[in-house]
């Protein structure tokens, strides 16, 4: 492989943004010799989400689900550049991006242009708040690593203080709540883990305050998990129950304090009633909210007025009403659901779709230079034309590119005390599972998708070494 980055002037230049599930998919599959490749995302890291509600409570160490984005570049075949920098806006008249350095350490240069040819956004999508008031002051979210520390800090500084001489009993029951809004998958998965911390390790080292733990988890809708099957929907429901985890449906948070959540409950005869619910630690999951980068595009194209949830995306994954830019993953609206199964797909789909146009484009060239030889050397016109057949014929089948079509392998969820749900695709019907078979299934599925044998390594490791010395609850 070629270790300098040297732009070639023949080549197009491919612009990526963000080092998500779409973004890096693609570079996997990218032939990256075919063109100028450009890496731009704050974070230098893949982060495997599946197992970050994991890392809250110490189950899995964070690094052991990340991989360096420098690592992954390393392997292709042609040089790739990478500037860790956040894209701020995408100026798609003049086909150039503005990027900053947010990070910490600034050298001189804090804010640069990088034009393109081509351009793929895979910047996923932040937390949405709903504009509820508080909600970013006192909540913490679970998207990032450095929110799965920020959590794993708080419980346990909630469990010391809890645990400090002759705290009043109302006291201790606050700071012991902790309250999860938002009853989708993620908000799910942690509840689970967070009560596996509790009855697996805090009981044990700190058993004078353990009975007075106790997680709720507050859905708007009737029910948790709206895109699983009814039956376990129910599981889920009945093992919460069993688990002491308080489920409170219909339930709507209005307003957050730094001590308390505002909800307002419908009850079943449709009467309405605001409770204040107070807490220790609240952990905010109530999926996704545009990016102000991909808001910012959306206003500059009329063909995305109508566009609410993402960017609008034709079925080859180009944003509609530009030329040369395509979206993945959370950020694109494509008709599936926000999912890393479906950023991978589709990444690998544009891996696909590029590494196609370079060889169409080289059959084009090949036709074009046997087409002058053709006037060049007419001695030879029977041998060229014959050739020129053949590559005509090849470079139909390489035009012929069928549009995305996504394949759902199903949905896994864990729900706590070695119990997982599963709504599995199966010889062309689906089946529904739940139970500890299922969690054990969860976690091969789960090691044999990280990124890397790395990963797969650091993660079982972290799991034996949880099994047998328990969680670690030093307070970071
Ligand atoms: P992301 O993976 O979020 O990546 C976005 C990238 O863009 C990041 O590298 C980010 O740093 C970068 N970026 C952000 N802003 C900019 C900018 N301005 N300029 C440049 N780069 C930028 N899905 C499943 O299918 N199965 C699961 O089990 C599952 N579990 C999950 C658990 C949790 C806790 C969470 C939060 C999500 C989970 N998901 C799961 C959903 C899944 O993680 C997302 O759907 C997936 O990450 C989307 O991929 P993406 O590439 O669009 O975005
Ligand atoms: P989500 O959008 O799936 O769920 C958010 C929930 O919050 C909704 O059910 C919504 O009704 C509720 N909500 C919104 N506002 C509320 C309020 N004010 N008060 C109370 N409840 C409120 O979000 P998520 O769980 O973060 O998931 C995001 C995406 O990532 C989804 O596509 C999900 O499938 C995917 N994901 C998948 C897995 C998995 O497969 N195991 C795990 C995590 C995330």
């Amino acid at each position: 492989p070629e270790d300098q980055f040297v732009p070639d002037p023949n080549k197009k230049t491919l612009v990526i943004l963000g080092t998500g599930w779409g973004s890096v998919a693609l570079l996997k599959k990218l032939d990256t010799e075919n063109y100028n490749v450009v890496v731009i995302s704050p974070r230098n890291y893949f982060l495997f989400t599946p197992l970050l509600p994991s890392c809250t409570t110490g189950q899995i160490e964070h690094r052991s689900i990340m991989e360096p984005v420098r690592q992954i570049l390393r392997h292709k075949k042609a040089a790739v550049k990478y500037y860790e920098a956040e894209a701020t806006q995408i100026d798609h008249a003049r086909k150039v991006i503005k990027i900053t350095d947010n990070s910490e350490i600034k050298g001189t240069i804090t804010e640069n242009e990088v034009p393109y040819d081509m351009l793929v956004i895979g910047v996923g999508a932040e937390n949405a708040t709903f504009g509820i008031p508080g909600v970013r002051d006192h909540s913490c979210f679970l998207k990032e690593i450095r929110d799965a520390q920020a959590i794993r800090t708080k419980i346990m500084d909630c469990v010391e203080t809890a645990a400090f001489k002759d705290q009043a009993t109302e006291e201790i029951d606050r700071l012991l709540h902790m309250v999860v809004v938002g009853g989708g998958p993620t908000g799910v998965e942690f509840a689970g883990e967070l009560r596996d911390f509790f009855d697996d390790d805090i009981k044990k080292l700190i058993p004078d305050i353990a009975d007075r733990f106790k997680v709720t988890l507050i859905e708007a809708l009737p029910n948790v998990l709206p895109m699983f099957s009814k039956q376990l929907i129910d599981y889920t429901e009945s093992t919460f129950k069993e688990e002491h985890i308080e489920i409170k449906t219909k339930t709507m948070v209005k307003k957050v304090t730094d001590k308390s959540v505002e909800a307002v409950i419908t009850h079943p005869d449709g009467s309405k009633e605001t409770v204040t619910i107070p807490y220790g630690l609240l952990v905010w999951a109530t999926g996704n909210a545009l990016r102000p980068i991909v808001k910012d595009l959306m206003s500059q194209i009329p063909a995305q007025k109508d566009s609410r949830r993402g960017l609008a995306v034709n079925e080859y994954m180009v944003v509609q009403g530009t030329r040369d830019i395509w979206a993945v993953g959370d950020c694109a609206v494509a008709g599936y659901a926000p999912t890393a199964q479906v950023a991978s797909q589709e990444g690998a789909f544009l891996a696909g779709l590029f590494n196609n146009m370079a060889k169409t484009e080289a059959l084009e060239n090949k036709i074009r230079e046997l087409s002058s030889n053709l006037n060049l050397k007419p001695g030879n016109t029977a041998e060229i034309t014959q050739e020129i057949e053949t590559v005509e014929k090849r470079l139909r089948r390489t035009r012929d590119v069928k549009p995305f079509h996504y394949s759902h392998q199903g949905s896994l969820a864990y729900i706590g005390s070695e119990k997982a749900v599963a709504d599995v695709a199966w010889l062309n019907g689906n089946v529904a599972s739940g139970g500890k078979l299922t969690y054990f299934f969860w976690r091969s599925a789960y090691l044999s998708m990280c990124f890397s044998t790395r990963n797969r390594v650091l993660v079982s490791l972290d799991w034996i070494k949880a099994k047998i010395y328990g969680r670690d609850v030093s307070r970071e």
